[in-house]
């Protein structure tokens, strides 16, 4: 099997003012800085107001900077909006795209995020595809259904294992503190594995991170099961302490 280095990415969502997301930023370059050779990397994805200030003080240091989202044209008249090229501008090297809280608020399907991961690519950014299931369709036993869905309608042309990620995220374990059972990560793990190896020449290798309610006491399991190749992590990332456990629970 492909070696695949874990990644460990914060999504800080809508939290966070200046000062707090710099000191955040900075404490965990600092101990990235100062552990030396690890086997993950760390990302950090801020609110776009904080990107550049945060994206200046970690500049140099192995700490990773992404967007929560991106828009899928790179200039023009789209009022809000925010482009690749723009975060790649602000230090970004990865944007994530399809979280479920953009698919549910904002009605983003499919094609909208494929059309996002598109456009993150061809500025050069690593695209973190997200994908998962509601309870409801997990219940009535449409949770690969839709997943598989997802993951078709999704992955943009041209998605390689060096340009795209795949997060995981049932959407009932989002901020919930429901955690999938390793055995549905495992089987849910092995699933897109075998999707995406229907569709890249590359599958083994692209890293498919599980989110949702990961904390640093289910992170040894979590990140130790087959095919979870990092955690894509909400309110755990807030905390510098939580955080860097989780990435040390990597082995
Ligand atoms: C997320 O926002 O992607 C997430 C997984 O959140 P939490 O870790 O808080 O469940």
């Amino acid at each position: 099997m492909a070696a695949r280095r874990k990644l460990i990415a914060g999504n800080w969502k809508m939290n966070g003012l200046k000062a707090e997301g710099l000191q955040l930023a900075s404490d965990l370059a600092g101990r990235l800085q100062g552990a030396g050779a690890v086997p993950f990397d760390m990302l950090v994805c801020p609110p776009f107001p904080l990107l550049f200030p945060v994206g200046e003080a970690i500049k140099g240091s192995p700490l990773a900077l992404g967007g929560q989202d991106c828009a899928p044209k790179q200039k023009g008249a789209h009022t809000g909006d925010t482009s690749p090229a723009m975060l790649k501008d602000a230090g970004c090297a990865y944007a994530i795209v399809g979280h479920s809280e953009r698919r549910q608020d904002h009605g983003e399907t499919d094609a909208i995020v494929a059309a996002k991961a598109a456009a993150a690519h061809e500025e050069g950014l690593v695209a973190i595809v997200c994908v998962g299931e509601t309870w409801a369709e997990r219940e009535a036993g449409k949770a690969q259904e839709v997943v598989g869905r997802q993951v078709a309608g999704s992955l943009p042309a041209g998605a390689t294992a060096a340009n795209t990620v795949v997060a995981y995220e049932p959407v009932w374990a989002i901020g919930t503190g429901k955690v999938a059972t390793p055995q549905d990560v495992k089987d849910m793990h092995a699933f897109i594995r075998k999707e995406l190896q229907a569709r890249l020449s590359d599958a083994d290798s692209v890293r498919i991170l599980y989110g949702g309610s990961v904390k640093p006491d289910n992170a040894v399991e979590l990140l130790a099961t087959d095919n979870v190749d990092g955690a894509l992590v909400g309110g755990a990332s807030l905390k510098a302490d939580d955080f860097w456990a989780i990435g040390t629970s990597c082995r």
